[in-house]
């Protein structure tokens, strides 16, 4: 029970928060933390495991078993089942301790995301290089915010990023470039850089406290890397890689500055705005006239086509499920020969409650209750789209079409999912869940 409402309340918090929700969250999440640690350091619950754990290899359990018996032993260790004495109690405050933080963090990200921040524009002349849909939709966010006649833009990537890219205006670019990159990092009510400090110590003292050299060790163990070490390498080859290539990108974004007559040496806030010109002399590719052909209705009908010729599996719309948001649409997803795989919810839009990206997650995860019968997953996908004004339907740059796979790739890993225990039916290392979204 308390797994089912948890998982919802915290996908809502993050899709469609309000301050009631982060209130609510501040009160429960030290008690659930303060729950979690009760189990794990439960002496006797543990000798059990234990006892099955180191027997789990002559009593007869099969692969899946033995699979679940393992991660069950791990997380019991990794969560200070073996400590002792005082250093049980360390354990569980600094579990509490960093789950409000982590709750403060994003509470203030979010704010500073969605409220403390507007680039309001109300000369027109500002407003010259930007395609039309993003005028209107910029007006119409100012509209919602009792500014009509003016035009409003935010930091998210719906608003931000087409702003970054076509705005002629190079001030107003700096501006809200650096309101971006400056969130959590005004100082005052929403700074985040104490709570950075405190979460880095903490973490620190937990990986020590569990005998990990470093919080990383403590992380990476559970995944495919390893070790920090492969994660450096892994980094470094990237950077041999893509130095020189960015290198080139700066060499041709400066020339078409210089050649402009401008005096300045180009800064991130230009980036965008120039890599588009190099976009556009270079390779005759105007990114805006791509935009008409990515509605976001064809693109979504695009991706069930394409799930339907590589698995066949279907896609019907449902009007008869509560949902969330009147922005959300819900779809049940059938195999080839009509059964029941799961349901797949979308929640398109950018709007002041939901937090900034994109991503998937699961109301409930796939699994077999005891009597064997399917637990259907129940998928969503959530991202920060341009919502459609009167004039425009939402349409879709050539980087959110490949988010949207890339989520939709997730989805299918979690409706596809298929295992005896909940344990471990679609629980993936870190590293290896970005499979399925590459392959889409
Ligand atoms: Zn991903």
């Amino acid at each position: 029970m308390l797994d089912k409402v948890s998982s919802v309340f915290y996908n809502l918090k993050s899709a469609d928060s309000n301050e009631e929700m982060q209130n609510i969250a501040k009160e429960v999440s030290p008690l659930l933390s303060e729950h979690s640690s009760n189990i794990m350091l439960n002496e006797d619950l543990f000798k059990r495991i234990e006892t099955v754990y180191n027997k789990r290899n002559e009593s007869g359990l099969d692969d899946q078993q033995i699979r679940v018996i393992e991660k069950y032993y791990r997380d019991f260790i990794r969560n200070g089942a073996a400590l002792e004495g005082k250093d049980r109690d360390k354990l569980r405050q600094l579990n509490k301790d960093l789950s409000m933080l982590s709750l403060e963090f994003g509470d203030n990200v979010l704010a500073e995301t969605n409220e403390n921040f507007v680039l309001l524009i109300d000369n027109k002349e500002d407003l010259a290089g930007l395609p039309e849909s993003v005028i209107e939709g910029a007006a119409e966010k100012a509209k919602n915010m009792d500014e009509e006649g003016k035009w409003a833009f935010g930091l998210s990537r719906a608003s931000m990023t087409p702003f970054l890219t076509y705005a002629e205006n190079r001030d107003l670019r700096e501006k809200l470039y650096r309101g971006y990159f400056m969130r959590g990092d005004n100082g005052g009510e929403y700074d985040n850089k104490e709570i950075i400090k405190k979460m880095v110590a903490k973490r620190a003292k937990k990986a020590e406290l569990l005998g990990y050299e470093t919080h990383a060790d403590y992380i990476i163990e559970k995944n495919m890397a390893d070790s920090p070490d492969t994660v450096d390498d892994f980094l470094i080859k990237l950077w041999d890689a893509a130095l020189p290539v960015a290198k080139t990108e700066v060499y041709d974004m400066q020339k078409i500055i210089d050649n402009e007559g401008k005096d300045f040496k180009l800064a991130p806030w230009d980036w965008w705005y120039y890599a588009e010109k190099v976009r556009k002399q270079k390779y005759d590719l105007d990114e805006s006239q791509l935009k008409p052909y990515l509605k976001l209705e064809n693109v979504r009908d695009g991706m069930f086509w394409v799930a339907n010729q590589l698995y066949g599996i279907n896609f019907e719309k449902l009007d008869n499920i509560p949902l969330y948001h009147e922005d959300v649409e819900v779809y049940e997803v059938t195999e080839a020969d009509g059964s029941l795989i799961g349901l797949f919810y979308l929640d398109y839009y950018t709007r002041d409650s939901k937090r900034g990206g994109a991503w998937c997650t699961s109301f409930r995860g796939a699994s077999y209750d005891e009597e064997g019968k399917r637990i259907h997953p129940l998928a969503t996908v959530v991202t920060n789209f341009p919502p459609p004004t009167e004039e425009t339907p939402s349409l879709l740059s050539w980087d959110q079409t490949t988010t949207l796979f890339h989520e939709f790739g997730h989805a299918l890993h979690g409706l596809f999912t298929d295992g005896k225990y909940d344990r471990t039916a679609g629980v993936v290392p870190r590293d290896y869940v970005e499979l399925p979204s590459q392959i889409m």
